[in-house]
């Protein structure tokens, strides 16, 4: 029980080194995970942090929390039903009945579709982040990554029966995408005079704070989106589940310091009892067992990473990758293998992640600045770039 106790912190504190996106272990996990102990005997051993994985939105979570066991538990599993209740009520596309699935259903609807305050917020975000990234990230482009089926793909798996879609498959696909076609207005507000719902987020300090959607009493949001669209919040998913996270981790008193791990995005909150930072690794892009360095890390910290290797399929010897230009409606070619972005709020920091991978190393740290966030690129020739403010953060291997 010990050596697997140490077996499993190692892959704690080293997470994003192993655990990439995506690992797919199965739908319908619930709280009831695997409650790996304490190491000392009985839970007993003050200083020490108490360990639980599970999997969830598809990915495996690795908690390390910091606190009396009864706390520990109570937050493991509330937390656990939180992200499971986030992914089958609200983001997924796939589970029916979903916010997500019943939008995507009403697209095309003259009438618009009701949409939850939450979701309104999320969807205010994405949709600023379309904007001041030129475009680049587009939570519209569920017809492109249905095309693709990039759902099916894990990292290097699928590829045998993995045929890529016809350039004019590509281009009706790409024909329905574009965040620019929804409409996005608080109810009472005549079809045909839309207000584009301001996004909660604004520049430089209140980059991670909350913001300025607060609709009067009784009033809600309702969605218009071309016949065809269909919603994919994949690339922002882990990061509302670290938002949500955080919350709650706010709310236990008692408990002093957590590292949670979804997948490659990792979040940190509190301190240890000895003082020392958190160690979070920086995935190598070409050699996921490895990683290029590590971030030393104090308090509330998001860490998100994209990168070309997480969701991938070889076909004919190509190999096709998971976040697509939504110019060409292709994988995103260009110079960059992984991008890591460090920021307060998760939502913000997994949009950014996906958006820099994309824009590349000069635009994407111009993009990160303008919402207060760190970022870290590794480049296709191994050459690492980062903003000034992630070089205090960051140590190279
Ligand atoms: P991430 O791993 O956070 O970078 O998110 C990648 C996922 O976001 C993909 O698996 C797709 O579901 C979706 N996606 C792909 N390309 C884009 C894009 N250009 N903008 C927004 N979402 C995308
Ligand atoms: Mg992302």
């Amino acid at each position: 029980m010990k050596h697997f106790f140490r077996i499993a912190f190692m892959v704690i504190a080293g997470a994003a080194i192993f655990l990439c996106c995506g690992c797919g272990l199965g739908e319908g996990q619930t709280a009831e995970g695997l409650f790996l102990g304490q190491e000392g005997s009985g839970g007993q051993n003050a200083g020490q942090p108490w360990q639980y994985v599970n999997t969830v939105m598809g990915t495996v979570v690795q908690q390390t929390i910091y606190a009396p066991e009864e706390t520990a538990r109570r937050f493991c599993d509330e937390g656990m039903a939180l992200l499971a209740k986030l992914e089958q009520e609200e983001l997924s596309w796939r589970q029916e009945g979903s916010e997500v699935a019943r939008i995507n259903a009403s697209a095309g609807d003259k009438e618009g579709y009701p949409v939850s305050e939450e979701l309104a917020a999320l969807l205010a975000d994405c949709l600023e982040l379309y904007e001041r990234s030129d475009g680049a990230f587009d939570v519209t482009l569920g017809p492109l990554t249905k095309i693709w089926n990039i759902d099916k793909w894990a990292a290097g798996k699928g590829g045998e029966e993995f045929r890529p879609p016809s350039e004019e498959e590509v281009a009706w696909a790409l024909g329905l995408c574009g965040s620019d076609k929804i409409r996005l207005v608080r109810v009472g507000e005549e079809p045909g005079n839309f207000e584009r719902v301001e996004g909660m987020r604004q520049d430089g300090e209140d980059a991670g704070g909350k913001g300025v959607l607060e609709p009067a009493a009784g009033n809600g949001f309702r969605i218009f989106m071309p016949e065809g669209m269909q919603l994919d919040l994949g690339a922002v998913g882990k990061g509302l589940a670290q938002s949500k996270l955080l919350e709650l981790l706010g709310e236990e008193a008692e408990l002093d310091g957590a590292v949670i791990s979804l997948g490659g995005s990792i979040l940190t909150f509190g301190g240890k009892p000895d003082g020392s930072p958190w160690k979070v690794g920086v995935i190598n892009p070409f050699d996921q067992s490895a990683n290029v360095g590590i971030l030393s890390l104090e308090g509330q910290w998001c860490v998100s990473t994209s990168g070309d290797y997480e969701r991938y399929v070889e076909a004919d010897g190509v190999r096709y990758h998971h976040i697509l230009d939504p110019k060409t409606g292709y994988p995103a070619l260009g110079e960059v293998r992984g991008v890591t972005v460090l920021a307060k709020d998760g939502l913000l920091g997994d949009g950014l992640s996906t958006a820099c991978f994309l824009l590349g190393p000069e635009r994407g740290m111009e993009l990160a600045a303008e919402y207060g966030a760190e970022v870290l690129f590794v480049l296709a020739d191994g050459e690492i770039v980062m903003s000034e403010g992630m070089e205090p953060y960051f140590s190279a291997r």
